[in-house]
Protein backbone atom coordinates (compact mmCIF):
# COMPACT_ATOMS: atom_id res chain seq x y z
CA UNK A 1 0.00 0.00 0.00
CA UNK A 2 1.67 3.48 -0.88
CA UNK A 3 1.61 6.58 1.44
CA UNK A 4 0.30 9.91 0.08
CA UNK A 5 0.99 12.99 1.77
CA UNK A 6 -1.78 16.05 1.40
CA UNK A 7 -0.45 19.26 2.00
CA UNK A 8 -2.70 22.18 1.97
CA UNK A 9 -3.81 25.05 4.34
CA UNK A 10 -7.37 24.59 3.19
CA UNK A 11 -9.28 21.88 4.61
CA UNK A 12 -11.73 21.99 2.32
CA UNK A 13 -9.38 21.18 -0.53
CA UNK A 14 -7.49 18.05 1.67
CA UNK A 15 -10.67 16.85 0.92
CA UNK A 16 -11.03 16.83 -2.10
CA UNK A 17 -8.06 15.17 -3.00
CA UNK A 18 -8.26 12.64 -0.12
CA UNK A 19 -12.10 11.59 -1.66
CA UNK A 20 -10.67 11.68 -5.04
CA UNK A 21 -7.63 9.22 -3.74
CA UNK A 22 -9.31 7.24 -1.58
CA UNK A 23 -12.17 5.49 -3.57
CA UNK A 24 -10.61 2.64 -3.22
CA UNK A 25 -8.56 2.86 -0.32
CA UNK A 26 -5.87 2.38 -1.77
CA UNK A 27 -3.40 4.57 -0.10
CA UNK A 28 -2.49 5.45 3.20
CA UNK A 29 -2.91 9.49 3.66
CA UNK A 30 -1.34 11.73 6.21
CA UNK A 31 -1.67 15.42 5.52
CA UNK A 32 0.27 18.44 6.27
CA UNK A 33 -1.32 21.97 7.01
CA UNK A 34 1.70 24.27 6.26
CA UNK A 35 5.14 23.99 4.61
CA UNK A 36 6.97 23.52 7.77
CA UNK A 37 5.14 20.80 8.63
CA UNK A 38 5.27 19.19 5.39
CA UNK A 39 8.94 18.83 5.62
CA UNK A 40 8.91 17.69 9.40
CA UNK A 41 5.92 15.14 8.17
CA UNK A 42 7.88 14.25 5.18
CA UNK A 43 10.94 12.35 7.46
CA UNK A 44 8.91 11.14 9.83
CA UNK A 45 6.48 9.37 7.76
CA UNK A 46 8.85 8.89 4.48
CA UNK A 47 5.55 8.63 1.91
CA UNK A 48 5.56 7.75 -1.87
CA UNK A 49 4.33 10.59 -3.12
CA UNK A 50 3.35 14.40 -1.56
CA UNK A 51 0.97 16.73 -3.31
CA UNK A 52 1.65 20.11 -2.59
CA UNK A 53 -0.58 23.37 -2.58
CA UNK A 54 1.63 26.59 -3.22
CA UNK A 55 0.40 29.40 -0.85
CA UNK A 56 0.53 28.65 2.43
CA UNK A 57 1.72 30.10 6.05
CA UNK A 58 4.36 29.13 7.82
CA UNK A 59 6.58 28.25 4.34
CA UNK A 60 5.07 28.01 0.99
CA UNK A 61 4.78 25.17 -0.72
CA UNK A 62 7.98 26.46 -3.24
CA UNK A 63 10.47 25.75 -0.73
CA UNK A 64 8.90 23.22 1.40
CA UNK A 65 9.37 21.17 -2.20
CA UNK A 66 12.98 22.42 -2.43
CA UNK A 67 13.85 21.74 1.58
CA UNK A 68 12.05 18.34 0.51
CA UNK A 69 14.09 17.51 -2.50
CA UNK A 70 17.30 18.42 -0.97
CA UNK A 71 16.52 16.02 1.85
CA UNK A 72 15.70 12.75 -0.54
CA UNK A 73 16.47 13.57 -4.31
CA UNK A 74 13.70 10.90 -5.05
CA UNK A 75 10.95 12.38 -3.40
CA UNK A 76 7.71 12.63 -5.72
CA UNK A 77 6.33 15.88 -5.07
CA UNK A 78 3.00 17.05 -7.32
CA UNK A 79 2.58 20.62 -7.60
CA UNK A 80 -1.44 21.92 -6.88
CA UNK A 81 -1.24 24.84 -8.39
CA UNK A 82 -3.60 27.88 -9.36
CA UNK A 83 -3.68 30.03 -12.22
CA UNK A 84 -1.27 32.81 -12.13
CA UNK A 85 1.57 30.74 -10.39
CA UNK A 86 3.69 29.77 -13.43
CA UNK A 87 6.54 31.69 -12.17
CA UNK A 88 6.48 29.71 -8.94
CA UNK A 89 5.39 26.70 -10.83
CA UNK A 90 8.77 27.00 -13.07
CA UNK A 91 10.76 26.87 -9.93
CA UNK A 92 9.40 23.81 -8.59
CA UNK A 93 9.84 22.13 -11.94
CA UNK A 94 13.72 23.48 -11.93
CA UNK A 95 14.15 21.74 -8.19
CA UNK A 96 12.47 18.70 -9.34
CA UNK A 97 9.09 17.94 -8.88
CA UNK A 98 7.60 14.88 -10.65
CA UNK A 99 4.34 16.74 -11.88
CA UNK A 100 1.68 19.92 -11.27
CA UNK A 101 -1.80 19.94 -11.60
CA UNK A 102 -3.98 23.06 -12.03
CA UNK A 103 -6.77 23.99 -9.69
CA UNK A 104 -10.07 23.08 -10.17
CA UNK A 105 -8.83 19.55 -11.19
CA UNK A 106 -10.94 16.38 -11.85
CA UNK A 107 -10.65 13.28 -9.81
CA UNK A 108 -9.24 11.48 -13.02
CA UNK A 109 -6.67 14.46 -13.65
CA UNK A 110 -5.10 14.05 -10.05
CA UNK A 111 -5.39 10.05 -10.03
CA UNK A 112 -3.97 9.82 -13.11
CA UNK A 113 -1.14 12.13 -11.81
CA UNK A 114 -0.22 9.99 -8.68
CA UNK A 115 -0.22 6.72 -10.51
CA UNK A 116 2.17 7.80 -13.07
CA UNK A 117 4.41 9.57 -10.74
CA UNK A 118 4.35 6.43 -8.35
CA UNK A 119 6.06 4.35 -11.76
CA UNK A 120 8.35 6.82 -12.53
MG1 LIG B 1 -3.29 27.45 -0.05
Amino acid sequence: MGKIMIVDDARLMRNIIRNALNENEEYKIVEATNGKEAVELYKREQPDIVTMDITMEEKNGVEAAKEILEYDANAKIIMVTSLGQEKLLQECVEAGVSDYIVKPFTKERIMSSVSNSLKN
